[in-house]
C-alpha cells in the first residue's frame, strides 16, 4: 500500500533542491532542525494556498475520529549498537518506545497511529553506511540512497545517538518519507515526523496569514513585528518547542491532510500475532514479537500450562514486554494477542520459554 509516498520521482526531484539547498545553508544562527521550507514539495506550496477551505471541509465531516496508520522503519548506526553494549533488546525497546511516545501524541492531535515495521541495526563487525558521517543533512543522504529489500514502511527514519556538527540535530522532507533525528530526544523526532507529515515551521511565512508564532524568528521574507511578538515554542516551533502542547489548528490540519491522502484507515480488528520460534530468556529481558499492524496494544499472557490454565496476562502498548514476573527456574508457554478499538485477534501460535540462568 502507498507505495507512491516512496518510490516517486518527485523524491528525486526533491532531493536535488536539497543538495543544492546543503550548499547556500548559511550557518548564522544555530538551529535544532535542518529543516527549510525551500524542499518543501510543490503539492504542500498549493496546500497551504487553500487550507483556510481545506480546514472547512475537515470540520464539516463528522467521521473525523478515525485511526490512520503510519508504517515506521528505523535505522541504528552501528556506533548506537556499541553504546547500547550490543544489546538490540535494549535497542529496540527504546525505540518502540520513542514511536509509541510520538504515536499518542499524533493520535491525539491528528489520528495518526505509528508502528514500527522495521529496525534495521547495523553492527559494528559489519559495513555501516553511517560510520563517520555526522551531519545531518549528509546522514540523510544515506538514508535516502539504502539499497532496500522491503519496502513495508510509510516514513523511514536514522535515529543515532553520535555527536553531530552543522548546527542541526534533526532534518526531514517536508511531506516527505525521511528523517534523520537523535535517538535520545524524542521532541525532536516528533517534530520531524511533523515535516514529514507535511508541516512547515510555526514561525514560517508560508502559513495563510503569515507565522503562526515568531519563535525562533520569522522563517521567510515576512518579518515586520517586533520581538514582543515572540511566542513560546510549540512543536514545530524552530527555537525547539514542548513537545507535549496541542499543535495549532492550521498545523493540525496539514498533518491531518497528509495522513487522508497518504494512510490507510485502521478499519477492522487487528490480525493475529505469529511467534517467531521459542526463546531462552532470563528474568528482566525485553522480548519483541513481530508487529500486528492494526493493534493499539496487546495482552501478552504466560503459564506454566501449555494449555494456559492459570495463566497469567499482561497488557503492553508496545509489540514486546519486560520478562519480569515470571517464575525463574521454570519452563512457561507464552501467546499474544492483538487488540485496537474494533476487537482482538485470536491467540497467536504458543512457544515455549526456558529460563535461563542469570550470567555470572
Ligand atoms: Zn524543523
Amino acid at each position: 500500500m502507498n507505495g507512491s509516498t516512496f518510490s516517486s520521482a518527485g523524491f528525486k526531484i526533491l532531493f536535488v533542491l536539497l543538495l543544492s539547498w546543503q550548499q547556500t545553508f548559511g550557518q548564522e544562527k544555530p538551529i535544532m532542525c535542518g529543516t527549510s521550507d525551500s524542499d518543501a514539495p510543490q503539492q504542500i506550496k498549493h496546500l497551504m494556498s487553500r487550507l483556510p477551505a481545506v480546514m472547512a471541509s475537515q470540520k464539516a465531516r463528522t467521521a473525523a475520529e478515525e485511526m490512520r496508520l503510519c508504517r515506521i522503519a528505523v535505522d541504528i548506526d552501528s556506533e548506537t549498537y556499541v553504546k547500547y553494549d550490543r544489546d538490540t533488546a535494549a535497542i529496540i525497546l527504546k525505540v518502540l518506545g520513542n514511536v509509541e511516545k510520538a504515536s499518542k501524541f499524533f493520535e491525539r492531535e491528528a489520528n495518526i497511529r505509528m508502528v514500527v515495521t522495521s529496525i534495521r541495526i547495523f553492527k559494528d563487525d559489519g559495513v555501516d553506511p553511517y560510520a563517520g558521517v555526522d551531519n545531518v543533512h549528509p546522514m540523510l543522504t544515506v538514508l535516502v540512497n539504502r539499497n532496500l529489500s522491503d519496502f513495508n514502511f510509510d516514513k523511514r527514519v536514522y535515529l543515532y545517538t553520535k555527536p553531530v556538527f552543522g548546527g542541526a540535530s534533526g532534518v526531514a522532507f517536508i511531506g516527505g518519507v525521511y528523517n534523520v533525528s537523535p535517538l535520545e530526544h524524542n521532541g525532536t523526532l516528533m517534530h520531524e515526523l511533523g515535516h514529514n507529515f507535511g508541516s512547515y515551521h510555526s514561525n514560517n511565512c508560508g502559513w495563510p496569514g503569515g507565522p503562526l508564532d515568531y519563535c525562533g524568528g520569522a522563517e521567510g521574507d515576512c518579518y515586520d513585528k517586533s520581538s514582543e511578538n515572540s511566542t513560546k515554542g510549540s512543536l514545530m516551533s524552530q527555537c525547539g518547542g514542548t513537545a507535549g502542547q496541542p499543535l495549532h489548528p492550521m498545523i493540525q490540519a496539514v498533518i491531518k491532510q497528509h495522513a487522508e491522502v497518504n494512510f490507510p484507515k485502521i478499519e477492522s480488528k487487528p490480525q493475529s500475532v505469529s511467534l517467531v520460534g521459542d526463546i531462552t530468556a532470563i528474568k528482566g529481558d525485553f522480548y519483541s514479537w513481530p508487529v500486528s499492524l492494526n493493534a493499539s496494544s496487546y495482552e501478552f499472557s504466560y503459564s506454566t500450562d501449555p494449555d494456559f490454565v492459570g495463566e497469567t496476562i499482561s497488557t503492553t502498548a508496545l509489540n514486546g514486554i519486560h520478562l519480569l514476573k515470571q517464575t525463574r527456574g521454570s519452563d512457561y508457554f507464552v501467546r499474544v494477542k492483538a487488540i485496537n478499538s474494533f476487537g482482538s485477534s485470536e491467540w497467536s501460535n504458543t512457544i515455549k520459554n526456558q529460563d535461563r540462568p542469570r550470567p555470572a
